[in-house]
């Protein structure tokens, strides 16, 4: 009688592995069906400047799924990392910022906006990804200028010197590179002095806990700090409260993202948010402070 219950344990583990496996393949069926059938999104969050005047929008993609809805990339990202997909996705993304880019640059009111994405180390470590990069931004007739590559501290440290040439090659066709999450991983100080980098992003959770902890605020000086030691600009991301906002002003910080300023937003919203509500916004977000 053991044995048979050992048994059906046996069972059950092998069907909970074999609808995690049929789970898993499903997902990545309908992952390759998004990238050619229309189902991803490109969203943008608003950047702001300490006047509160908009300063462009970070990329953030978005799977549209038919049945499921909006599909965050917490939910598809890792699958499509261990899956190799995350070049597909990444292309696109490349590809769609290039439009946004260009569509931008045919209104007045746009065409100083930068744009933001964000870029998986598979991605960077493709021997062909600079050229494809290059050759993208040509094709569309986007300008490299207006746009940032945003990548994590997920690069071990003996990758870093190949990354750190890959990256002066992207620089050297104008683009901009942040450090994404600053202050997450393991190795921060390395991959400062080794990478050539313009923009460090000051990771939600420091945000956060600004107001709780007075360690975080002293580490926060520290990070701007370094930050201007080295000229590079600094954005905060996560946002949330006004008090969290002027902690940061009070620190120095001049590039602010996060709920506060504007939840990640299809284009169409985005632009009418950059168009018509500009000058608006720019009132409501110094509200309470000198127009300096
Ligand atoms: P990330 O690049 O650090 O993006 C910031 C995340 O914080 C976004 O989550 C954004 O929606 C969220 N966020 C922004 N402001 C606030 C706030 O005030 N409060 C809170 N609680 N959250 C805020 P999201 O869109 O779910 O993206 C999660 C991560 O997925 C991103 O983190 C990024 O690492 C990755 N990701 C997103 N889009 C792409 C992409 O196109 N390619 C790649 N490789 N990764 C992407
Ligand atoms: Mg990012
Ligand atoms: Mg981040
Ligand atoms: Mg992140």
């Amino acid at each position: 009688e053991a044995k048979q219950r050992g048994d059906q344990r046996v069972h059950a583990f092998d069907h909970a592995m074999e609808q995690a496996l049929e789970g898993r393949l499903r997902l990545e069926t309908a992952l390759r069906q998004a990238i050619d059938g229309d189902q991803l999104r490109l969203y943008l969050q608003p950047q702001v400047d300490h006047r509160g005047r908009l300063l462009g929008a970070e990329g953030l993609l978005r799977w549209q799924h038919p049945e499921r809805g909006l599909v965050l990339p917490g939910e598809f990202i890792p699958l499509a990392e261990e899956t190799g997909l995350i070049l597909g996705l990444g292309q696109w993304v490349i590809e769609e910022a290039c439009r946004y880019l260009v569509g931008w640059s045919r209104c007045p009111q746009l065409s100083r906006l930068r744009l933001s994405i964000n870029i998986n180390v598979q991605q960077l470590q493709h021997p062909h990804f600079v050229d494809g990069v290059a050759a993208a931004l040509a094709s569309h007739g986007a300008a490299a200028g207006r746009l940032t590559l945003e990548l994590t501290e997920s690069l071990l440290i003996d990758e870093i010197d190949t990354a750190a040439v890959q990256l002066a090659a992207l620089r050297r066709h104008g683009l901009q590179l942040a450090l994404d999450d600053f202050g997450t991983g393991y190795s921060a100080l390395a991959y400062l002095q080794r990478l050539p980098l313009d923009i460090l992003k000051i990771d939600r959770a420091f945000v956060q806990r600004l107001g709780d902890q007075p360690e975080t605020l002293a580490i926060t000086r520290t990070i701007l700090q370094l930050a201007e030691a080295l000229s590079l600009k600094v954005v905060a991301e996560g946002i949330e409260t006004p008090e969290q906002h002027l902690a940061l002003e009070g620190l120095g910080c001049r590039i602010f993202q996060g709920y506060l300023f504007g939840r990640p937003q299809p284009r169409e919203a985005f632009e009418a948010l950059a168009k018509g509500k500009a000058a608006g916004y720019a009132l409501e977000a110094s509200e309470g402070r000198n127009s300096s």
